[in-house]
């Protein structure tokens, strides 16, 4: 907790997280950051391999546990955010994956 009085409804030092694009706990109530689409930012190696059949230099891609929005926001790459830090107010849901062939809710039956 901070050294003031904290405020209902205000955000506090504590839930600013390393990594995260804004306050956690600002998003909605019971999700997460595990839930949130933006964790896990795509980037490539630094270090390139040479590609006979393309005659370039191509990078692998891996995926992290960084915040996307923290990275457009801040135009630097943030801290690895955890699956279970509370989501900030740019929560955008992830899309659940489905079975192979299981209908989406809005295709109905
Ligand atoms: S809720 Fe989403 S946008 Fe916010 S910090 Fe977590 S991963 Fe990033």
């Amino acid at each position: 907790m901070g050294i003031m009085t904290r405020l209902e409804g205000v955000p506090d030092a504590d839930d600013a997280l390393p990594g995260m694009a804004y306050f956690a706990g600002t998003g909605p109530y019971g999700k997460t950051c595990g839930e949130c689409k933006f964790r896990g930012l795509i980037r490539e190696s630094s270090k390139g391999i040479w590609n006979e059949n393309l005659q370039q230099i191509v990078h692998k891609s891996y995926r992290t546990t960084q915040c996307a929005m923290f990275k457009k926001l801040a135009g630097c790459h943030g801290s690895p955010v955890k699956k279970d830090y509370r989501a900030c107010k740019y929560f955008d849901e992830r899309e659940k994956k489905r079975a192979p062939g299981s209908r989406a809710p809005s295709e109905g039956a």
